[in-house]
């Protein structure tokens, strides 16, 4: 039997890029997934689609594992000849009980690596504009737990050394004893106007950070209502938020963004959510596949491909497809295209021809099937041969007015879109509990199959939250669909989208 072993991964402290290459690695390899409350979910993806998962963090409402069964588990499925990735919060050693762990590890004799990870004591205090050290201020840091009862007998923290001790106190697990802990720094010397930072689940987007001075914090932190999970800095450099603070002056920071494109396409615009410090959620309401049978008609027209005067293609996918069949399925060679002219509808579509070394003779000024008529009928298309290769169900504007130019249009299908069914339930649970506060639209079939996989009253399940197209096509599916566009945006992009959210907020 293969030997089990057992990766310590640190998850890092909320914002899923900051988990480490190894961390992410490791995930990729795992059998099974052992995770913490802090964890975030959004890394579970990364393990295998059949990797077991299983949560033993503490919540109200859950069961919990006690330390020496979540041992024993590590142990049980090691033995088992399993790949086992316990996911931690931050680090696995700050406060994490990663050594507890390990230990058992060592003694049954169970092979074990650990990857640390970006711990909420450094990366909270980093996305505040805290720097923990600074040459002006302080040249010493100390972590310290801040769940012991400060002014107990028997506590392990000395308080008399601490207090003055270092430069920057930095406290996890602290909220609830915040008063004491003030009450006791100050008793030992730290002054009453020592500048002072609360940061309430740091790097995620629901980051706050309350700010004081040891003589106020508390009662400023109960006021905001804040608890766990917080990190608590103490010391010079808490001061300097005020000019240095940038996570929260991110256009889109704070906002959960949910994309609806299909998983290949989606990171160009998950990306650019993100680089605005949004979190985006990707739950795909459609998927593409050829488009089966219906490949004769493409197949056809690859047959005289060297017939057409034009290749037009109106989105990134017709291109991919298209090349997929005619290069790698039909072992046709890119020189064979001849005198064909090539347009394309966007600078999507434009930029995945120019990836096969092809130029663009012509491009719409506006993105969309109109624009794209409006562009090519200024070449004459008279008698001309052209070929559309595009989705199977789609919009007969452009064709048509192609013919009534007297042009002799082939339209073939060569992809078919489908809903993605797999993820009704996931998309169903994020609008239910309230937890989006936009959804990106990328197309009508974006829309159409959105409704299909929310079921139900798609006006009430949307309330509250803002419906973004991406141009007047979409637009008019989403009001098929019994939605009003909250925006829209005026160049048909994903940029142009993006914009047109940030617009929003910003005006709201
Ligand atoms: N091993 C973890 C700490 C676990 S103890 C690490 O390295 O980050 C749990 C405490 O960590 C919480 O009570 C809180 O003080 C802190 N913490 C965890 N995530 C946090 C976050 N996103 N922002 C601020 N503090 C956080």
């Amino acid at each position: 039997m293969k030997q089990g072993s057992v990766y310590l991964v640190g998850a890092g402290p909320g914002d899923a890029g900051l988990l480490t290459l190894k961390g992410k690695e490791a995930l990729e390899q795992a059998d099974v997934v052992i995770y913490d409350r802090l964890v975030n979910v959004k890394l579970l993806n990364l393990a295998p689609p059949a990797a077991e998962l299983i949560y033993v963090g503490k919540s109200p409402e859950r069961h919990t594992l006690r330390q020496d069964e979540i041992n024993a588990l590590l142990v049980e499925k090691a033995r088992a000849g399993l790949r086992v990735v316990r996911l931690k919060g931050g680090d696995p050693f700050v406060f994490g009980r990663g050594g507890e762990e390990i230990q058992t590890l060592a003694e049954a004799g169970i092979p074990y690596r650990v990857v640390p990870g970006i711990t909420s004591a450094i990366a909270a205090p980093a996305y505040a504009g805290i720097p923990l050290t600074h040459r002006h201020f302080t040249s010493s840091v100390a972590f310290i737990t801040g769940n012991e009862e400060p002014g107990k007998e028997d506590s392990s923290i000395a308080w008399d050394k601490l207090a003055t001790g270092a430069g920057t106190l930095v406290f996890l697990m602290g909220v609830q004893n915040l008063p004491r802990i003030a009450t006791e720094l100050v008793r030992h010397g730290r002054s009453l106007q020592t500048p002072v930072a609360v940061i309430y689940r740091g790097t995620t987007p629901e980051q706050r950070v309350v700010e004081g001075t040891l003589a106020d914090i508390a009662d400023r932190v109960a006021a905001a209502g804040i608890t766990n999970p917080a990190t608590i800095i103490v010391g010079e450099v808490a001061g300097l938020r005020e000019k240095l603070a940038w996570a929260e002056r991110q256009e889109l920071f704070g906002r959960r963004v949910l994309v609806t494109r299909a998983r290949h396409q989606a990171s160009i615009l998950t990306r650019e959510l993100e680089a605005l410090g949004a979190e985006a959620v990707e739950v795909p309401v459609i998927k593409f596949t050829a488009p089966g049978d219906a490949y004769a008609a493409v197949d056809r027209a690859m047959e005289q491909i060297a017939t057409y005067a034009w290749l037009i293609f109106t989105s990134a996918n017709g291109v991919d497809f298209f090349f997929r069949r005619f290069l790698a399925e039909k072992q046709r060679d890119i020189r064979e295209l001849g005198t064909a002219r090539l347009a394309a509808i966007g600078p999507q579509t434009a930029a995945c021809l120019r990836r096969l070394g092809l130029r663009v003779d012509c491009q719409a000024r506006e993105y969309r099937a109109e624009g794209l008529f409006e562009e090519l009928a200024r070449f004459g298309v008279e008698g001309r041969k052209l070929l559309l290769a595009r989705a199977e169900v789609a919009r007969e504007v452009l064709p048509d007015s192609l013919r009534s130019l007297g042009a002799t249009v082939d339209e073939v299908p060569v992809y078919r879109t489908l809903p993605a069914a797999e993820n009704a339930p996931a998309l169903r649970e994020l609008l239910a509990i309230h937890r989006i506060d936009a959804v990106t639209f990328t197309s009508s079939s974006t829309a159409y199959n959105f409704a299909a996989l929310a079921g139900g009253d798609v006006k009430e399940l949307m309330r509250g939250v803002a419906a973004v197209s991406i141009g007047p096509v979409t637009s008019q599916a989403l009001k098929d669909i019994g939605l009003a566009p909250t925006v829209e945006a005026s160049e048909y992009t994903i940029p142009g989208l993006v914009r047109a959210l940030v617009n929003y907020f910003q005006g709201m």
